[in-house]
């Protein structure tokens, strides 16, 4: 299978149509991105600041950057341009840089907060209530230039299917309980990304609105 039949396969029966499709190009040539480019799609993702900008400046100007990577706030200023959706911010530190960054740019940046549902020590994320504490704060409410439009949340790696299937509940559930609190009147609130290439069907099936696919559409990565 070609890069291009797995994203029209993605776009035609594997995803629901309220479902987007976020391909995650980390590590992988552009030519790889043109290709799946070419075959329609226009939402890539990139964890690496630098990988990101560089491939911005090589490709299409139509395509929508997601940033799902964790992010330190000093390296905000490269993307903010250009950037379509920050997923994974998970400080409340990163969210002003964000604001002050879009400020310069004379544009609103979107974001997703990030949230701690697996169960191991190396994800990032916020908890439930320190979320909650953030914005009810003044801090919070000052902020301008960014656009809070969802939550996003990665599972723990395991083959046990179960706690797959409970973290993303519990992910679905901070999303209600956010929007039911903060932003019952804000349509914009609305994404829940979750959902990977050994777990997406899960998160289908928990009520994910965007699914960050890498290896099953581009191939295995070589980790670097
Ligand atoms: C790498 C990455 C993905 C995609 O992972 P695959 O298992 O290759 O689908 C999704 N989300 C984040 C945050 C990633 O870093």
């Amino acid at each position: 299978m070609s890069i291009a039949d797995n994203i029209q396969g993605f776009a035609q029966k594997t995803l629901p149509p309220n479902v987007k499709l976020v391909a995650v190009s980390k590590t992988k040539p552009t030519g790889d991105i043109l290709e799946a480019y070419q075959a329609g799609h226009k939402i890539f993702g990139e964890n690496r600041v630098q990988e990101l900008v560089d491939k911005y400046e090589a490709l299409p100007r139509d395509i929508e950057w997601h940033m799902v990577g964790h992010m330190q706030s000093n390296k905000v200023k490269y993307i903010a341009p250009f950037v379509s959706l920050i997923q994974g911010v998970d400080k409340p530190k990163l969210l002003k840089v964000i604001d002050k960054e879009g400020r310069k740019n004379k544009r609103v940046i979107d974001v997703l907060l990030q949230f701690h549902i697996a169960s191991e020590e190396t994800k990032f994320g916020f908890h439930h209530q320190e979320a909650v504490d953030m914005l009810k704060s003044e801090d919070f409410r000052s902020l301008e230039y960014l656009r809070v439009r969802g939550v996003m949340g990665m599972a723990t790696f395991t083959d046990d299917a179960d706690k797959i299937r409970s973290e993303f509940r519990q992910l679905a559930k901070i999303f209600r309980d956010l929007k039911r609190e903060f932003f019952s009147d804000d349509p914009g609130f609305k994404e829940i990304s979750m959902g990977m290439s050994n777990d997406y069907q899960i998160a289908i099936e928990e009520g994910t609105t965007m699914v960050r696919i890498g290896s099953l559409i581009f191939g295995e990565r070589n980790n670097h």
